[in-house]
């Protein structure tokens, strides 16, 4: 046998010289932190809850031990051995692919059900009885409830990314399946944040777990700048254009607040952008299924630079390529400004994220910087008109419409980058 682990680093988390060979054609030298915490405690059978910030690799914390606790022993008549519940479809198929990179050199296999796609290729796959199954809780239930999986031999459950699985309404399917898992499983829980809705479900459904917290204070990404623009909601698209034919983003991801908002940006952009107007494609949740696995897969390929998307399906894309987050629409939810910061800045890797914040927004901002901990910093570009002309002019239109008519004149501002390092009171800065 190859001797393995010269000097690596995933050496003592107790994993197979087999599952050690993976991990090291895989790139993985050193573990993360919540790898190197979650590994050993997973392997040793007992159930953990592991809070870690996005990009910190907590997929193969918990796919390292499944594939360990699967192959040291074998599972009883051909049922799912472990099941891994994520919130959207295209996670579904990331996890997928993790698994079957590191489970090479072993017989396990792994299937994807999720919704969108048609299910009769999904039943002919379970029935080769694959030993993993990850999917979305309501395309599991509905193989559950015709039949086609069956979970009475389930010995692990994961639940991955469980803050957003019960943000966006998955509790009652979450729960339904859980109760028909065997009592004797283990339960695995990964979130960036715990809040109580996710204390709950821990409670109520894991045993005496093992809490490993890895977010520190500072939630969002070290390796990230963080900027913010005051801009009038006409003037927003603007300055999406110019900041794009500024910044030449390696990949970028346009966060809209909703799947029509996506839509209009998306088909705006792709009219402007005189150069190479498919390099921008959207993403978001009434797509066909088809349509967002090919945006995807173009998108990780590199040949789409500019993905408009929607928060629902924009969390947890991996895609070590993104360079730039532009939060079209200012986040609603706290934690979802995390979430979408942390779609660069990959595994230490550097990314800038910018935020449109328009002058009515600004509670939200100071809501999201409380959170952080951390206050943004302004920053305009030289030249661009960012306001209308009279900032105490009512706003007009609702977000992101109608800009075409908005030629404002001078700007309340100096035009040069306000990269201010001063930290004066927060509300005074607040300028907006
Ligand atoms: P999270 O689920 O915490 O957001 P992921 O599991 O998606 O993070 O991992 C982020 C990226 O880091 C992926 O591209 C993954 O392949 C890579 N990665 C994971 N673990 C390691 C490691 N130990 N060394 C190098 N890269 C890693
Ligand atoms: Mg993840």
């Amino acid at each position: 046998m190859t001797p393995v682990g010269d000097g690596s680093g995933f050496d003592n988390l107790g994993l197979s010289p087999t599952t050690l060979e993976a991990v090291r054609r895989a790139g993985y030298s050193q573990p993360t932190p919540v790898q190197a915490g979650l590994i050993p405690r997973a392997i040793a059978g007992v159930d953990v809850l592991g809070q870690a910030r996005t990009g910190t690799g907590k997929t193969a914390s918990f796919v390292l031990p499944i594939l360990e606790r699967l192959t040291a022993a074998p599972g009883r008549d051909k049922g799912v051995r472990a099941i891994v519940l994520v919130p959207t479809r295209e996670l579904a198929v990331q996890v997928r692919d993790e698994f079957e990179k590191l489970a090479a050199g072993s017989h396990l296999r792994c299937v994807a059900v999720y919704g969108g796609k048609p299910i009769k290729s999904q039943i002919d796959k379970l029935a080769k009885h694959p030993e993993v199954v990850v999917g979305t809780p309501g395309r599991v239930l509905d193989h559950m409830s015709r039949g086609t999986l069956m979970l009475g031999t389930l010995e692990i459950v994961t639940l991955d990314e469980a803050d957003r699985m019960l943000d966006i309404g998955f509790r009652p399917d979450i729960e339904k399946i859980l109760r028909r898992c065997p009592q004797s499983r283990q339960t695995l829980l990964l979130s960036a944040t715990v809040p109580p809705p996710v204390a709950k479900l821990a409670t109520r459904y894991m045993y005496e777990p093992e809490i490993l917290d890895f977010s520190t204070n500072e939630i969002a990404v070290e390796t990230i700048e963080q900027f913010y623009f005051t801009v009038a909601p006409t003037r927003k698209f603007s300055l999406l254009e110019k900041l794009l034919e500024r910044e030449e983003p390696r990949q970028a991801i346009v966060f809209c607040r909703t799947k029509r908002g996506t839509d209009k940006i998306h088909e705006r952009l792709q009219r402007r952008r005189k150069v190479a107007a498919d390099d921008v494609a959207c993403i978001h949740g009434d797509l066909a299924q088809s349509v967002r696995d090919r945006v995807m897969r173009q998108f990780r390929e590199g040949l789409v630079r500019v993905l408009v998307a929607t928060d629902v399906v924009g969390r947890g894309i991996d895609v070590s390529g993104v360079s730039h987050i532009v939060n079209y629409d200012i986040p609603e939810f706290c934690d979802d400004y995390v979430h979408r910061v942390g779609r660069t800045g990959r595994m230490g890797r550097e990314g800038v994220a910018y935020t449109f914040v328009t002058p009515e927004e600004g509670p939200q901002l100071t809501r999201i910087e409380m959170r952080i901990d951390k206050l943004l910093e302004r920053i305009e570009i030289p030249g661009f008109v960012a306001l209308d002309p009279s900032p105490t002019a009512p706003a007009v239109q609702p977000a992101a419409s109608g800009e075409a008519t908005a030629p404002a004149p001078t700007p309340p501002k100096p035009a040069t980058p306000l990269l201010g390092k001063k930290r004066g009171p927060k509300r005074i800065r607040r300028a907006l």
